[in-house]
C-alpha cells in the first residue's frame, strides 16, 4: 500500500498534519455522526419561518434523492423491480402533512427542526402501535426510513452541529471530520484537543481550533476508526502526532514535552507587549485574525497590535437568517470601538468553499467548491446581502481605524465592481445622514496566481494588499486545502510559492501600496523570517496564539540577515533544498526567548 494512505507509523503513533499548536495529554471522545443523538437547539421567534425553509430544503433533497435511486434501480434491474418500495417512500415525502406538521412542531415548541422531526416520527409510532392488523402497524418503518432519510440531510446542513453540547468532563475529541459550524460550538472548557482522519494544514476547522487555542491534529486518516471514547490518547499538535494508548514511557516523554513547551510559551508572555522589531530596527507589526468579535478579548492579553483579518463570515457560519445591517453595524462597531486607535481589517464574506451556510442551500451543489461560487463572486451575486455588509462597516468606520478588504480577487473587473457597490452604499448613507469614514481603506486578499499575475493593475484601485497564503497555496498547487490525500503538496517552501510571494510583494512596493500577510504562513518563524527578507511587508496577521512567539522571534533577527536569507532562497529550484536552507537559517537565529520547542512542524 502507497505509505502516504497510512497514517501509523509505529504501533500506536499517528502521523498526521499539525492544525494547531501544543500538547494534550487526555482520554478520547469519539464522535460518531451517523450515531449521534438529534440535537435540540431554541430557535428565536424571528429565525422560525427559516428553520421551516430548512426543513422543506431537507425534504427536496430527500425527495430528488429518492427519485435518483428508483431511476437508478430500474435501469439496473429493468423489471421485476419491487417500486412499491420506492413509491411507499416517494409517497411520504411528497406528502405536504409532513412539512405542514413539522412546520406546526417548529413554531410551538421554538426549535429547530430536527428536533421537530424527531417529535413527529414519535408521534406517528405513537399511533401506529395503537393499530391491531400487523402488516399495517409495520407500515411505519417506511416512515421511519423516510423520516431518517430527511433527518440526515438535515443533520448535514452547515447549520447543525454534531459536537454533544453537555459533556461533564474534558475531552480530546475525534472525529472523521469537523465542519466550521462544530467547532466554532466547542465547549473550550470541555475539548481540550483535536484530532480528525481529514483535513489539511489549512482547513478552516483548524483555524478556529488555532483561535481557541486547542491543539489540533488533521489528517490522521483512520484514527476515528481505531479509537474507542474513554481510551487514553496524546494531541502533539506541535509535530503533527498523535498517540493512541501510550505506554508508561511515551506518557513520561510527552508529559515532559508538554511542561517545556508550556515554559517556553510562559516564557514568551513576559515580553509579549513589546513591539516586534528586528536587531536593526525595522519595526513590524503583528497583528490578530479573529473568526468572531467576542475573540477581542483575548487580544491583548497575547499582545496583538490589531486585526489584520476578521473572517466575518463566521457572523452567518452556524445561523439560519442572515444577520440584518443593525446587528452587524453593532458587531463592526464594537470591533472598531475596543481596538481604537489601532486598526482592524474587516474582510467582507468570504462564503462558499468549505464555508456554507443554510442561506447559500440553492447554490451549494456545485461539483467543485473551491472554484465555484465563493467569496467576493458570491457577494456580487447576492448584491443586496454585500450591500447590507459594506453599510454596516461604513457606518461602524466613524467609532474607529477600521478598513474593508475584499477576499479572492481575481480580475480588475472584480475590484473595479465592488468599489462601485462600496461608492452606492456610501451614497445611500449620506442621504440617510450616517457618519461614516468616507476615505476608509480599501484592500485585497491576493490569494490567487491571477491576482498576482495582475498585481500592478490591481494596485491601481486599492490601497493595501493582505497576502492569504492558505488560498494562494490551494489555488498555485492545485491542491484542495481540506484533503490530507494532497497535502503533501501543501508546501510553503515551494519555489512556485515564493516566486508568488515575491512577485507580489515586489508589486505592492512599486505600486506604492502597502502589503501584509494574513495566511497562516505569517503565524510560523521559519516563513515569517522568509517574509521579511522579501520585501517591504509591514504586517503580519495570525492567530492570537502565535502572536508571542513571533513578536519575540523578530527581535531576535535583523532585517539585513532575513534580506540574505531570502536572496539566496530565489535562486533555490526545489523544495527540498528551500526547505534544508531555511531550516538551518531558523535554527541559527533561535536564539534567547525563542526555543524549537514552540516552532510547529513546517516539513
Ligand atoms: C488565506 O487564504 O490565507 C486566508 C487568510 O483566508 P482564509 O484562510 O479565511 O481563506
Ligand atoms: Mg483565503
Amino acid at each position: 500500500m502507497n505509505n502516504r494512505n497510512k497514517a501509523v507509523d509505529k504501533l500506536n503513533t499517528y502521523k498526521g498534519i499539525s492544525a494547531s499548536s501544543g500538547i494534550v495529554i487526555g482520554r478520547a471522545y469519539v464522535l460518531d455522526r451517523e450515531l449521534f443523538v438529534v440535537p435540540k437547539r431554541p430557535v428565536a421567534v424571528d429565525d422560525l419561518e427559516n428553520e421551516m425553509q430548512r426543513f422543506k430544503l431537507a425534504v427536496e433533497d430527500s425527495l430528488s434523492e429518492m427519485t435518483d435511486i428508483k431511476e437508478q434501480i430500474m435501469e439496473e434491474l429493468e423489471k421485476d423491480v419491487p417500486l412499491m418500495i420506492f413509491n411507499a417512500h416517494l409517497e411520504i415525502l411528497r406528502d405536504p402533512s409532513i412539512v405542514q406538521e413539522v412546520s406546526n412542531l417548529i413554531e410551538a415548541n421554538k426549535c429547530n427542526a430536527e428536533w421537530a422531526l424527531k417529535l413527529l416520527l414519535e408521534r406517528y409510532r405513537n399511533r401506529f402501535s395503537r393499530i391491531k392488523d400487523s402488516y399495517a402497524r409495520e407500515r411505519v418503518n417506511d416512515i421511519e426510513q423516510t423520516l431518517a432519510r430527511i433527518q440526515r440531510n438535515l443533520m448535514r446542513d452547515a447549520t447543525n452541529t454534531a459536537v454533544p453540547a453537555d459533556l461533564d468532563t474534558s475531552i480530546i475529541l475525534v472525529a472523521h471530520d469537523l465542519t466550521p459550524s462544530d467547532t466554532l460550538q466547542l465547549d473550550t472548557g470541555k475539548v481540550i484537543g483535536i484530532a480528525t482522519d481529514v483535513g489539511g494544514k489549512t482547513s478552516h476547522a483548524g483555524i478556529i481550533a488555532a483561535s481557541m487555542d486547542i491543539p489540533a491534529v488533521v489528517g490522521l486518516k483512520t484514527l476515528s476508526k481505531d479509537i474507542k471514547t474513554g481510551e487514553s490518547v496524546i494531541v502533539d499538535g506541535n509535530n503533527g502526532m498523535v498517540i493512541l494508548k501510550p505506554t508508561s514511557s511515551q506518557f513520561v516523554e510527552y508529559n515532559s514535552k508538554r511542561q517545556k513547551y508550556l515554559y517556553f510559551d510562559q516564557a514568551l508572555q513576559a515580553n509579549k507587549h513589546l513591539e516586534a522589531k528586528t536587531l536593526d530596527g525595522k519595526k513590524i507589526s503583528v497583528l490578530a485574525n479573529i473568526e468572531s468579535s467576542h475573540d477581542l478579548v483575548h487580544l491583548k492579553e497575547h499582545g496583538a497590535e490589531g486585526v489584520g483579518l476578521y473572517r466575518t463570515e463566521y457572523l452567518y457560519i452556524n445561523r439560519n437568517n442572515l444577520p440584518d445591517e443593525e446587528k452587524q453595524f453593532d458587531d463592526y462597531k464594537r470591533v472598531a470601538t475596543t481596538l481604537s486607535p489601532n486598526p482592524a481589517i474587516i474582510r467582507t464574506f468570504d462564503l462558499g468553499g468549505d464555508k456554507l451556510t443554510a442561506y447559500m442551500n440553492s447554490d451549494t451543489n456545485e461539483p467543485n467548491p473551491a472554484l465555484g461560487l465563493r467569496a467576493i463572486r458570491f457577494c456580487l451575486r447576492y448584491v443586496d446581502l454585500f450591500k447590507t455588509q459594506l453599510r454596516a462597516v461604513l457606518r461602524a468606520s466613524a467609532f474607529g481605524s477600521l478598513k474593508i478588504m475584499y477576499p479572492l480577487i481575481t480580475d480588475v473587473q472584480e475590484l473595479k465592481d465592488a468599489n462601485a457597490i462600496l461608492e452606492s452604499c456610501k451614497e445611500e448613507l449620506r442621504l440617510k445622514g450616517h457618519k461614516f469614514n468616507n476615505t476608509i481603506e480599501v484592500g485585497i486578499m491576493i490569494e490567487t496566481p491571477s491576482a498576482v499575475m495582475i498585481a500592478p493593475e490591481l494596485a491601481k484601485h486599492c490601497s493595501f494588499f493582505s497576502i492569504g497564503t492558505n488560498d494562494l497555496i490551494q489555488y498555485t498547487m492545485a491542491i484542495d486545502r481540506v484533503n490530507e490525500k494532497v497535502a503533501y503538496l501543501y508546501q510553503p517552501l515551494s519555489p512556485a510559492i515564493i516566486r508568488m510571494l515575491d512577485a507580489c510583494i515586489k508589486a505592492a512596493d512599486n505600486a506604492g501600496i502597502a502589503v501584509s500577510v494574513c495566511g497562516k504562513m505569517a503565524g510560523d518563524p521559519t516563513y515569517a523570517l522568509l517574509l521579511i527578507g522579501l520585501g517591504n511587508v509591514q504586517q503580519l496577521s495570525m492567530d492570537v496564539h502565535s502572536i508571542p512567539k513571533i513578536k519575540q522571534f523578530i527581535r531576535t533577527i535583523s532585517l539585513e540577515k532575513a534580506r540574505k536569507i531570502a536572496s539566496t532562497v530565489r535562486l533555490l529550484g526545489s523544495t527540498k533544498e528551500v526547505k534544508n536552507y531555511m531550516f538551518s537559517q531558523v535554527e541559527e537565529s533561535l536564539v534567547e526567548g525563542i526555543s524549537s520547542d514552540l516552532l510547529e512542524d513546517s516539513s
